[in-house]
C-alpha cells in the first residue's frame, strides 16, 4: 500500500503533503491527491484485481490511504446489469444498468466515498466524523461511522426525504437538522469545520473522500470485459461521481490496464436544480448558483463544488447535459422498475429520463454501448413515488372475494 506522493492544486499546480486539508491556500483552488502511477502500473494488474474479493477495495493501490482500509469492507462491485428491455423501449442497441441500488450497505453510491473517508479519516487519528448531507451521505456516515466507533456529526436539511431521516436516525449519530437548503447546510458546516477539529468528510477530507467515487469507474470496466463505454450517463450534485468516472478510466489507462478510453460522458440532473446541466447548454466555464426546487433532494446542491469540473469533462470528452422535470423523473423511476425490476431512487429517475432525452436529441447515438449511473434505492425516497402508483386490491379473506378481483383484472387486461 502507499502509492500517493501527496496533494496537488488543481489550479496553480502548487502541492502539498498528505493532511486533511481541502483547498489550495494561494490561489484557493481545489486539492487533488496525486499517485506514483509508475508505481502502480509495476504491482497492479488485471489478473491481481480479480483474484481479490468482490469489493471497492479490490483498486486500493488507486486509493488515497497509507495502510490497508478499515471502513466499508462490504461496500462496492455492485452489479452491471444488461439491461436489455430497457435498451428495447428506449431504441439502443446495448445498454447498462451499473445498479448502486443494492450490495452496498446503505443502499447508494455514497458507501463509496465513505469507506475511503472514513478508512482515512481513523488514518489522520481523527475520534469525531462529521457531514454536510442531502441525505445519502448521513446515511452512510451514520452507518459506517457507527461500525468504526467514531463520534458522528451529520448535518441535514430538515426538508429531506422521511425515509432517509429514519434511516440515519437508526444508528444514533448526533442529526442535525437545518432550517436551510443544502447550501445553507454547507455553509454553516465550513464555519463548524474551522472551529472544531473533525473530520468533515466532504469539506476537510474532500480530496480523500471524492476518490472513493473512482471504483464505481474502475467496476464499470472490469464488468464491461475490461472495455470502455461508449456512452456514460451520471447524476451530478456537487458534480465529484461525474469527474471521478473520467478520472477512472483515464487511469486504468495510465497504468496499462486499458487503452485510450473514448468514451463521451454526459450529465444528468434535475430541472429544478440544473447549474451544471445550464452551463454546459449555454457552452461557459461559470456554474450560475441556483436554488433548488426539485423532488430529486439527493442532487439538489445549488451551487456545486466541482460544477466547472463537471463542466470540462462533459466538454473534453464530447459529451452533453440533460435536465428533466419531476414529472419525468417519476416516469423513469416506474419505467425501470417495470422494465428490469430495479427500483430506484429520484436520482436514478434523473439519469434515465435525461438519457432518454441524451438519444432524442441525438447526442447519444443507438448504437452506443451506454451505461447508466444509477446511484441510490427506491426504498429510500418512497415519497417521491407517493400516489403516483396504483393502489393494491383490496379483499376479504376469501376465495369468492379474491375472484370478484380476478375477474376485474382479466377482463382489464
Ligand atoms: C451524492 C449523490 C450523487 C452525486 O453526487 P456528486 O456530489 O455529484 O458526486 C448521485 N446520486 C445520489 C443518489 C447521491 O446521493
Amino acid at each position: 500500500m502507499g502509492f500517493v506522493k501527496g496533494l496537488k492544486c488543481r489550479e496553480c499546480g502548487r502541492e502539498y503533503k498528505v493532511d486533511p486539508i481541502y483547498v489550495c491556500e494561494f490561489c484557493f483552488g481545489p486539492l487533488e491527491v496525486e499517485y506514483d502511477y509508475e508505481g502502480i502500473k509495476n504491482v497492479l494488474t488485471r489478473e491481481k484485481i480479480m483474484s481479490r474479493p468482490q469489493n471497492l477495495w479490490r483498486y486500493k493501490e488507486l486509493m488515497p490511504l497509507d495502510n490497508e482500509p478499515t471502513v466499508g469492507l462490504n461496500s462496492g462491485f455492485t452489479p452491471l446489469v444488461k439491461a436489455d428491455k430497457l435498451a428495447e423501449h428506449m431504441g439502443l442497441k446495448e445498454l447498462y444498468i451499473k445498479d448502486d441500488t443494492v450490495t452496498h450497505p446503505t443502499l447508494s453510491f455514497k458507501d463509496r466515498v465513505v469507506a475511503v473517508a472514513l478508512s482515512k479519516a481513523k488514518e489522520f487519528g481523527f475520534d469525531t466524523v462529521a457531514c454536510a448531507s442531502t441525505g445519502n451521505l448521513a446515511h452512510s456516515v451514520s452507518a459506517h461511522g457507527a461500525a468504526s466507533g467514531l463520534n458522528r456529526f451529520i448535518f441535514i436539511p430538515a426538508s429531506l426525504e422521511h425515509s432517509k431521516i429514519i434511516a440515519s436516525l437508526a444508528y444514533e449519530p448526533h442529526l442535525i437538522a437545518v432550517d436551510g437548503n443544502y447550501d445553507d447546510v454547507n455553509r454553516l458546516c465550513s464555519e463548524v469545520a474551522n472551529k472544531y477539529n473533525w473530520a468533515f468528510v466532504n469539506i476537510n477530507i474532500r480530496p480523500f473522500y471524492a476518490e472513493g467515487s473512482k471504483t464505481q469507474g474502475y467496476e464499470i470496466i472490469e464488468q464491461l470485459g475490461w472495455k470502455t463505454p461508449d456512452a456514460v450517463v451520471v447524476p451530478c450534485a456537487s458534480g465529484s461521481l461525474l469527474t471521478k468516472i473520467w478520472k477512472s478510466f483515464q487511469e486504468f489507462e495510465k497504468i496499462g490496464i486499458i487503452d485510450e478510453p473514448n468514451t463521451k460522458v454526459y450529465s444528468a440532473q434535475a430541472t429544478g436544480c440544473s447549474p451544471i446541466v445550464a452551463a454546459i447548454k449555454e457552452g461557459v466555464d461559470v456554474i450560475k448558483p441556483v436554488k433548488p426546487n426539485t423532488v430529486a433532494k439527493s442532487l439538489a446542491i445549488g451551487n456545486p463544488a466541482d460544477g466547472y469540473y463537471a463542466t470540462k469533462v462533459t466538454r473534453d470528452t464530447g459529451g452533453y447535459g440533460a435536465d428533466v422535470s419531476d414529472s419525468e423523473i417519476i416516469d423513469a423511476i416506474k419505467l425501470m422498475a417495470k422494465t428490469e425490476g430495479i427500483f430506484a431512487e429520484t436520482a436514478g429517475g434523473v439519469t434515465l429520463a435525461s438519457a432518454m432525452k441524451l438519444i432524442e436529441s441525438g447526442h447519444i447515438k443507438r448504437d452506443d454501448v451506454t451505461v447508466l449511473c444509477v446511484t441510490g434505492n427506491g426504498l429510500k425516497t418512497k415519497e417521491a413515488i407517493m400516489g403516483h402508483t396504483g393502489e393494491p386490491h383490496h379483499i376479504n379473506p376469501n376465495l369468492k372475494s379474491f375472484e370478484e378481483v380476478l375477474v376485474n383484472i382479466k377482463h382489464k387486461e
